[in-house]
């Protein structure tokens, strides 16, 4: 049996019946982390001893009191911009190079809690910025479908992992994209859950009006069983949310007749990859096939999601990053006085993009530009967050590509930051308007890379998005497919 295949539905039930232990799964994880590795880089740290010690309480556990959660015994991976106590926490940053957090991430107590094995931080973008895993201060990720690709940003070692069976599933954080898209590179299923559906509590903020933690996982039920886990309010989170959380589970009937799926005529624009844009297409008629009514519906001001978001993302990233200026935290630098040792840190430690958008964000903030600037983006994100108000009355869940294109080389865009930035046209607009989205495979292009479908949904509806996700996976064979290492 190949057991670094498995999805946690599967390997629960192994477990469960005693066909398997966690020790095995989670050896099996190393082996082939130790096996591929070298080739696709999706880990910054690895947690081998913590993982094997928590493998074996966890078949203990599992002896004793079979019943637990779904994930008791799950190797998991997480992105490192994740609080993981007395385990490394980069952010990929020279600047927290060697950063010990002194607690957990209310999501990685709540995986703990549930008995799943954590076994590694995963690489990303620095702080999360970047739609390609190639500003990771450290090493670029590469997309196991072809080495040369980028897995996509900026949790683009979480979901290299998971495509190449490295773990059983994986976490990220989506602020503008960052679960859906490289999950839609990598041909995994990625869930970026509505803002405040999970705590953020101890994820590194980049713009916290925005930032959400989701599942990255090799199939549909997957992302709903870790979604369960970790939804929930936290008190140690203000903007999460106290609604309750409802069983997941129940939404994986397959059943989408009458659903309503709305289709924006703005998603569909010329210089999209003509194939992604058949895919997409395709993988509507799919759902339509199965029974639901398609409607058309329109996203006015969808050309307007890069500009806005651009604004209020580094306005946001500016001031959470001010933290880190070498007395609190992180890398100092040697300085004659305060101010230089401040100045020489920060220059030391943060990366080109990182400080591009310190710089933009500090721009738009100022006195002058505050009102022409950010103020009108937070105007313009407020009539794109009407404009899904208004789809919604008309559709259950909106359909569209994840990215506009497939996976694109190492090197291709890193000198162009407008050319990054546009990769993620299709996903920040659930961000602003703070809406759940999930991405999962719907075909390959003609170089064999895979293409993401992302369904969005009405706030706090993430049961309608699986449903709709659950019902086209399960008319397809996609999510089965696996890359060549
Ligand atoms: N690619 C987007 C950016 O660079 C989104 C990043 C994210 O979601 N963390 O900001």
């Amino acid at each position: 049996m190949n057991l670094v295949a498995l999805t946690i539905h599967d390997a629960s039930d192994k477990l469960r019946r005693r066909e398997i232990s966690s020790v095995d799964l989670t050896n099996a994880v190393f082996q082939r982390i130790d096996a591929t590795d070298e080739k696709v880089h999706a880990f910054i740290t690895l947690a081998r001893e913590s993982a094997i010690e928590r493998a074996q309480q966890a078949d203990a556990r599992l002896r004793s009191d079979p019943q637990v959660s779904p994930l008791l015994g799950i190797p998991i991976a997480v992105k490192d911009n994740f609080l993981t106590r007395g385990l490394k926490t980069t952010c990929a940053s020279k600047l927290l190079g060697d950063f010990m957090p002194p607690y957990d991430a209310t999501t990685i107590i709540k995986l703990r809690d549930a008995g799943a094995v954590l076994i590694g931080k995963t690489n990303l973008d620095e702080f999360a910025m970047g739609s390609s895993a190639e500003y990771s201060a450290f090493f670029p990720t590469h997309n196991p479908w072809n080495l040369e690709r980028i897995p996509g940003g900026s949790s683009g070692g979480s979901a290299a992992a998971v495509a190449a069976d490295q773990c059983i599933a994986a976490l990220g954080t989506d602020t503008g994209g960052s679960i859906r898209q490289p999950a839609a590179c990598c041909g995994v299923v990625g869930l970026k859950p509505t803002y405040g559906r999970v705590s953020r509590n101890g994820i590194i903020a980049f713009a916290s009006s925005m930032d959400q933690v989701g599942p990255l996982t090799k199939d549909v039920r997957d992302a709903a069983l870790l979604l369960k886990a970790l939804a929930g309010h936290d008190p140690a989170d203000s903007t999460s949310s106290t609604r309750l959380v409802p069983d997941y589970g129940t939404a994986l009937n397959g059943e989408v007749k009458g659903l309503r799926i709305g289709i924006a005529k703005e998603y569909f624009v010329p210089g999209m990859d003509g194939l992604v844009q058949q895919a997409v297409r395709d993988a509507i008629r799919k759902v339509e096939n199965s029974g639901a009514e398609r409607v058309d519906i329109g996203l006015p001001y969808t050309e307007y999601a890069v500009a806005v978001y651009y604004i209020v993302a580094t306005a946001e990233a500016s001031s959470n990053l001010a933290r880190y200026d070498g007395m609190r935290f992180g890398h100092r630098a040697e300085a004659r006085d305060l101010t230089e040792t401040y100045m020489i840190s920060r220059d030391e430690g943060f990366g080109p993009e990182v400080k591009r958008r310190i710089m933009l964000g500090t721009y738009v903030l100022s006195a002058g530009y505050y009102d022409a600037y950010y103020l009108k983006a937070q105007r313009v994100r407020t009539l794109i967050k009407r404009d899904f108000e208004e789809a919604f009355k008309h559709c259950d869940v909106i359909v569209a590509p994840t990215a506009p294109t497939t996976a694109f080389k190492i090197g291709e865009k890193i000198q162009d930051p407008l050319q990054m930035y546009l990769s993620d046209i299709y996903t920040i607009s659930a961000n602003l308007a703070g809406l759940p989205a999930i991405s999962l495979p719907c075909g390959f292009d003609g170089d064999g890379m895979p293409i993401g479908l992302q369904i969005i949904g009405k706030p706090f509806d993430e049961v309608t998005v699986l449903r709709t996700a659950y019902a086209y996976e399960q008319a397809t064979e996609w999510h089965k497919k696996k890359p060549t290492l």
